[in-house]
């Protein structure tokens, strides 16, 4: 028998594991043991933003447990069509941000490229369920347009790679783009904001791995775990081959009742974190999206879980607790 290369066989690996995703609610609930009888509210089987779970994702789901709290993050519940107000389709202002088809800008120096609409999971409370990806996505004509104007302003010298997640687009396609960044003087970073290494730890491969390392800027990758149980042996071994790569690793998370709205799962994430190779960065509140208001912690909650946490963690492992408010100059500290 010949061998397969591993790159070879790494690359279909993850592409297949994408492939085989979870779509449906009741194959969920079959894969963690639970029947509807046991949830405490009806699901959705005919969702707008549709679900998508990696079963390596869902093996890390406690079995029976109606509770967990990766499960509560992407099973659609009915809920999720409820309109209340003060829940909007773009909560963050990303329409007025938008500079050319793809690329947004509301901070200095820094422009961020929507990669791509793709996400190997769907995470019920994105603040992008409703983004016109259609219209907004960068590489069509390969780059060019997106990396003409990033050229043309001499003040951007942080370019952040997200989407969806740009580690959906496969490493040919990244480099491209990475080598028309290459030949603009004035970028100083790469920032890649991705929730793969997390969700999919397999998509770390030795391809993009070499990809990374060959970059000549510093890069930051800002990865999204918000609950411990996320990070597992297989999602610390590719953080710690991203971190030799020579990659500053940083965390962000959003508050999520239900999910991590207590002193004890933020202190776990953060040491789980830390043992990875990773910062906690920012904790987000919820941006108010509609069909995501289950998920809202109130603002004097959050305080006090921060407070608490500040006591029993090294400040280096507290986050900023932030809110993006449309039109602000920075992440509202709050
Ligand atoms: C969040 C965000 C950034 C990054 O903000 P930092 O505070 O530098 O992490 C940059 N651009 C856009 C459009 C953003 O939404
Ligand atoms: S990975 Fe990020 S962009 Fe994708 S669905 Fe989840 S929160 Fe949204």
């Amino acid at each position: 028998m010949i061998p397969l290369s591993t790159h070879h066989c790494q690359d279909t690996d993850w592409k297949k594991a994408l492939a085989t995703a979870i779509r449906q609610p009741s194959e969920l609930l079959r894969a963690v043991g639970l029947s509807t009888e046991q949830l405490p509210e009806p699901i959705d089987d005919a969702a707008d933003f549709p679900l998508r779970i990696p079963r390596a994702y869902v093996e890390r789901m406690r079995h029976g447990d109606p509770a967990d709290p990766l499960l509560r993050q992407v099973l659609a519940l009915r809920r999720e069509r409820e309109t209340p107000a003060g829940y909007s389709l773009d909560p963050v202002g990303d329409g007025p941000a938008t500079r050319r088809p793809g690329l947004l800008q509301k901070y200095h120096g820094r422009a961020l490229i929507v990669t791509t609409g793709a996400c190997p999971i769907h995470c019920r409370y994105c603040f992008r369920r409703h983004f016109p990806y259609g219209e907004a996505r960068a590489g069509a004509d390969d780059w060019r347009d997106t990396l003409a104007h990033i050229a043309a302003d001499a003040s951007i010298s942080e370019v952040i790679l997200s989407g969806g997640d740009p580690l959906s687009l496969d490493t040919p396609r990244l480099r491209k783009l990475g080598e028309g960044l290459r030949d603009i003087p004035h970028i100083r970073r790469l920032r890649i904001h991705s929730r793969m290494p997390v969700v999919l730890p397999q998509r770390i491969d030795a391809e993009f791995l070499a990809w990374l390392a060959e970059l000549p800027w510093r890069t930051v990758m800002v990865i999204h775990a918000n609950h411990a149980n996320e990070i597992d042996g297989t999602v610390a071994r590719s953080l710690r081959q991203i971190q030799a790569a020579g990659t500053t690793l940083l965390n962000q998370a959003v508050l999520l009742q239900g999910v991590n709205d207590s002193v004890a799962a933020l202190a776990d994430l953060g040491e789980n974190l830390f043992e990875a190779g990773v910062l906690p960065y920012y904790l987000h509140l919820l941006d108010h999206v509609q069909g995501a208001a289950h998920f809202a912690v109130d603002d004097a909650c959050a305080h006090e879980l921060m407070e608490r946490l500040r006591r029993q963690l090294p400040g280096y492992l507290v986050p900023r607790l932030v809110r993006e408010q449309a039109g602000a100059p920075y992440k509202q500290l709050v």
